[in-house]
């Protein structure tokens, strides 16, 4: 599995680095050392160090755990999903729908469960962080035409929950609409 889209964690120096896919593969083993064995953690702290990222085994185990393995097995899930379905149904279902469908769900679960009149303003902006990192996930999807049933459901979902345009146009930004 090679390309995992999966939200970077805003304090974790690993997922915000350009490194983060080759040290994720290093991570799970299936970029292997020169002499063809698993890297240890040590040689990938000494690596990404080389590569100017300042980082320690710690920081490497909290990122693989906290981070890469939850991504790992939502995208496991994921396809065990796509596999029942399409094994219900006899419709071969895209992966990237799929995902989709399963983002959007969460998303819209958590805005439904909102009451939004009685929040104050960091409650209601931190609402609109998860939705807009629901669309930061999505908008990695090549699929242009799911992305925008998506960001359609999401800002329906925003407008009667009273949120102000400003916020929606920043929904649609994020989502690679405008
Ligand atoms: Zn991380």
């Amino acid at each position: 599995m090679s390309d995992l889209f999966y939200p970077r964690e805003p304090r974790c120096k690993i997922c915000n680095s350009p490194l983060r896919d080759e040290i994720d593969q290093m991570l799970l083993g299936n970029e292997l050392t020169p002499d063809g064995r698993r890297w240890r953690m040590e040689e990938i702290a000494a690596w990404a160090q080389q590569r100017g990222l300042e980082t320690s085994i710690a920081a490497l185990s909290r990122h693989k755990n906290n981070h890469l393995h939850p991504a790992m097995q939502a995208a496991l899930e994921t396809e065990r999903m796509v596999e029942a379905i399409s094994q219900a149904t006899g419709r071969k279902l895209s992966v990237a729908r799929a995902y989709a469908n399963a983002v959007l769900a969460k998303t819209l679960r958590v805005l439904d469960d909102l009451d939004w009149q009685s929040l104050d303003d960091n409650q209601r902006l931190r609402a609109i962080d998860r939705g807009l990192r629901a669309g930061e996930v999505l908008s990695r999807l090549e699929r242009a035409d799911v992305r925008l049933e998506v960001a359609a459901k999401v800002e329906a979902t925003l407008s009667e929950a009273g949120a102000s345009a400003e916020i929606i146009r920043r929904v649609r930004e994020v989502y690679g609409l405008d």
